[in-house]
């Protein structure tokens, strides 16, 4: 670990990297590598011996490279933690994370408000595999408690949601989780982590979906777990046992992309304001969902706990017609549709989300669309948004 004064853009630039461990290069190598060679038999066999949780040594290709380690400690500073271990998806990470703190008999406090994929893993291998989930409301706080069984062994948070945006209340949950030991599991991706510390917030397991704003350029699958010194061995081991490893080519693009995280964020964070301040004052819309807003029902919490937004928000608005809301998507030029979200290009997707969530917590009437804000010019951005938004004045609607 460095020094501990320096700020997040000056990490960003450097945590990770080792060039006197790179012949002088800036970068790491690019490491292909299955097979590591051993000078004797010696110390074939007793390559495990000195092994202790803060040596990152190669053994064999799943086990690590100096590509790997050069991403994994950079996230791992950047986020706080101890140690981090890559994925070759997000969604593995969180797969990865959530079975290294789970057995058979445990039970799941999962946030009603995660992404769809993992409460799709939840229902179907961890129940599988003999593991209990309870969803509860995102923005339970401290009520928590209330929750908690004798066999709860993890809450897994997701703040904000990343359809919905509520913000959850990390340390009241964190506080909570370990007055009852509890692991408190995060997924961060929204927030990376240049805006949400998880470890200064009580957080025991961070997961970040690095294909997102890590990478930030659409064109890689990487996932990343980070953890305390404590909770590092047991997670490290449970992925090696999964033989989880990730490509040193999507590694190297993964680390390249980080080293523009910062500027990339604070871009994502004042275009997206710009875009949700704008429609705002649509009429077609009801509500814009972004916790950076003063009057987002997340604001203080945000505000309280968050260094920054970044482009991703959602919008409901007045039930219209889905054939004019279909109108209204199809005519935009700049805004992509289709999935994933954090790279440099903005994208919109409606949010068909509600059939997935608890009875009684669903508070939206007209439809809601999900906006990932890249790095064009926001005025273009609005011009696109505002000539898609014809299809929805009054007199289109007639016409459909
Ligand atoms: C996309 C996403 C993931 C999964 O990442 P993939 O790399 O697409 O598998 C996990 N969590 C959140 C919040 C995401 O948006």
């Amino acid at each position: 670990m460095r020094d501990q004064a320096e700020k997040t853009d000056t990490r960003i630039v450097h945590a990770g990297r080792e060039s006197d461990a790179y012949g002088g290069g800036v970068n790491p190598p690019v490491h292909h590598l299955s097979t590591v060679i051993y000078p004797s038999v010696e110390k074939l066999v007793t390559r495990y011996d000195n092994i202790t949780p803060d040596s990152r040594v190669m053994t064999y290709g799943t086990k690590g490279s100096p590509t790997s380690f050069a991403l994994e400690d950079a996230v791992a500073e950047l986020e706080g933690g101890f140690r981090s271990i890559s994925f070759p998806s997000g969604l593995a990470a969180v797969a990865g994370a959530l079975m290294a703190f789970l057995k058979a008999g445990d039970h799941l406090l999962m946030t009603d408000s995660v992404y769809f994929p993992t409460r799709e893993f939840c229902d179907s291998i961890l129940k599988r595999f003999g593991v209990e989930i309870t969803y509860y409301p995102p923005c339970i706080g401290s009520d928590i408690e209330n929750m908690i069984r004798k066999n709860t062994r993890v809450i897994y948070t997701e703040s904000p949601g990343s359809h919905t945006f509520e913000v959850q209340d990390i340390p009241a949950i964190s506080k909570v989780a370990h007055l009852h030991q509890i692991k408190l599991l995060m997924d961060n991706t929204w927030a990376s982590p240049v805006f949400f510390k998880p470890f200064a917030h009580g957080v025991d397991v961070s997961i970040q979906a690095a294909t997102k704003y890590i990478n930030g350029h659409s064109d890689v699958m990487l996932g990343l777990v980070t953890t305390t010194r404590e909770d590092w061995e047991q997670l490290r081991n449970c992925t090696w046992q999964l033989g989880q490893c990730s490509g040193p080519d999507d590694l190297y693009l993964t680390q390249r992309g980080l080293r523009t995280l910062g500027v990339r964020m604070k871009q994502h964070q004042n275009n997206g304001l710009q875009v949700a301040e704008w429609l705002k004052s649509r009429p077609e819309v009801r509500k814009v969902l972004h916790p950076a807003l003063p009057d987002d029902p997340g604001h203080a919490l945000w505000k309280r706990d968050f260094h920054g937004a970044g482009g991703l928000f959602g919008i409901e608005l007045e039930p219209f017609a889905p054939s004019m809301v279909q109108a209204m998507l199809n005519r935009l030029k700049l805004f992509g549709m289709g999935f994933s979200w954090g790279g440099y290009e903005s994208l919109i997707v409606p949010s068909d989300v509600q059939k997935d969530r608890l009875s009684g917590s669903w508070h939206f009437e007209g439809p809601l669309l999900r906006l990932s804000v890249g790095l064009e010019d926001p005025e273009d951005l609005i011009q696109d948004l505002e000539q898609g938004l014809c299809e929805l004045a009054p007199q289109a609607g007639s016409l459909s």
